[in-house]
């Protein structure tokens, strides 16, 4: 047993705990999640007229006198089950809005819908994947006496690839201006759309609320130069929402039009600074416009809902642009596991943030994220449904919820998270092991084989 290194040992001592089947009952109830939140307290419920029990559950006989809930951290590196869980209900949050479901009406299906992928411009070459690098005839160096060009085609995996041909002229400042004004970049663009989509139909711009609106569910992705693209589904809708219709002259062509003129021209300027001046940012000129159309000519709404709940899953460090914690010292800036490219991308929003003029933009805060405030799924309040919608109807399978003419009475508190060695080594088998089934029951239905 001494020989044994330290995490079997604990998980040795667990599983020889009189309350062991309790714990992994338990830790299987989360999923298998990392980090779970331990809680102590009780939930009592009453019949309304008689004031009766009829149900009473207290942490107190539980294994340490605890429950274990789940973190819900959406990012795979940190929790692997949650993750997981968020990817699905991403899924479903997303495909809701584009088939219906949830609430959602079918028609939903039929309206004019786009998949739009928005890029930021370019803040100088990087090295890229693919054919030739950047081929130059003429040769040629930079101020700075760094080759402008590159003859070599890199493989995908290169870690040359993303990095600025010369860190000199590669504007950083504007990279993470960009990023940090991205917001407001999206809500002046949609206003545009809106208007444009009004002239184009021939309705007063004052009046497009009264006929439609747009719906919207958009993330972002780092791309290898770790600049965010934005991936959105657009929708219109009628004034209310999913259950009314747009008016019947507002096609999709029309709101492609709307989407691609909006995406051309709209700016946000930078409040002045005396160290940068003031800077006019944009929408890069790369941009794709898929419509979805219900006739499945186009990529297919599940795709798109796939697509989308993938990104959700991913930090900023597993896409290597930034890190999953803040950075609060210059020290964890210059230790943090990242490439040069993105440590100077952070030692940007460090100096940046550092200045009263952009203050606001608590572009310190949001260092690890290169200036991005958060990349997590955003949309509409029309869009479809929300994660707490979704998390109660599961509460409600697996019957948390009170019924009618009932009084619940919860009591709890935090009393702490995570798990021992041992006890993190045992939920992981279980995460991969509830990931292997459902994969598997995936599989049997998909091949029209037996589930069990
Ligand atoms: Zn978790
Ligand atoms: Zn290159
Ligand atoms: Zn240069």
């Amino acid at each position: 047993m001494r020989q044994l290194p330290e995490t079997d040992r604990d998980a040795i001592r667990l599983a020889q705990d009189p309350q062991f089947p309790r714990w992994l009952e338990q830790v299987t109830a989360t999923g298998g999640c990392a980090h779970p939140v331990h809680l102590s307290g009780s939930t009592t419920t009453l019949d309304g007229t008689t004031g009766e029990i009829l149900h009473h559950y207290d942490t107190r006989t539980e294994p340490g006198e605890r429950l274990l809930v789940r973190c819900r951290n959406r990012r795979a590196t940190i929790c692997p089950a949650c993750s997981r869980l968020h990817a699905g209900d991403t899924y479903h949050l997303v495909r809701a809005g584009l088939l219906g479901g949830k609430n959602i009406p079918a028609t939903v299906r039929h309206r004019p819908r786009l998949f739009v992928t928005l890029t930021a411009p370019s803040f100088g070459p990087v090295h890229r994947t693919g054919e030739l690098c950047r081929p130059r005839r003429d040769g040629g160096r930079c101020e700075h006496g760094r080759p402008l060009g590159c003859g070599v085609v890199h493989a995908p995996d290169d870690a040359t690839v993303g990095q600025p041909l010369c860190v000199d002229c590669y504007d950083y400042t504007g990279h993470v201006l960009w990023h940090s004004h991205a917001f407001k970049l999206w809500d002046r663009f949609a206003i545009d759309v809106r208007r444009r989509l009004a002239s184009s139909v021939g309705l007063v711009q004052s009046h497009f609320a009264q006929h439609a609106r747009l719906s919207f569910a958009r993330v972002a992705e780092y791309q290898k130069r770790a600049a965010v693209h934005v991936h959105a589904i657009i929708r219109l809708d009628g004034p209310d929402g999913p259950d009314t219709e747009p008016p019947t002259r507002a096609t999709t062509d029309h709101l492609t039009d709307a989407v691609s003129t909006a995406a051309g021209r709209v700016l946000v300027r930078t409040p002045y600074s005396p160290a940068v001046g003031e800077l006019t940012l944009a929408w890069g000129t790369q941009l794709d416009i898929r419509p979805l159309r219900a006739n499945g000519d186009g990529p297919d709404d599940d795709a798109v809902a796939a697509y989308v709940a993938k990104y959700v899953t991913k930090g900023a460090s597993e896409t290597g642009a930034g890190t999953d914690h803040p950075l609060t010292t210059r020290h964890e800036i210059e230790t943090a596991p990242v490439s040069t490219h993105v440590r100077t991308l952070i030692r940007t929003c460090w100096r940046l943030g550092g200045l009263p003029e952009y203050a606001h933009l608590r572009l310190r805060a949001w260092a690890h994220t290169l200036g991005y405030r958060g990349h997590i799924l955003t949309k509409s309040r029309a869009y479809s449904t929300t994660y707490a919608a979704l998390r109660a109807e599961r509460a409600h399978h697996l019957g948390h919820t009170g019924t009618p003419d009932t009084i619940t009475e919860r009591h709890w508190r935090y009393v702490g998270s995570g798990h021992t060695p041992g006890g993190a080594l045992i939920a992981a088998g279980i995460a991969e092991d509830l990931a292997r089934n459902r994969e598997a029951a995936r599989e049997a239905l998909s091949t029209g084989g037996d589930v069990s």
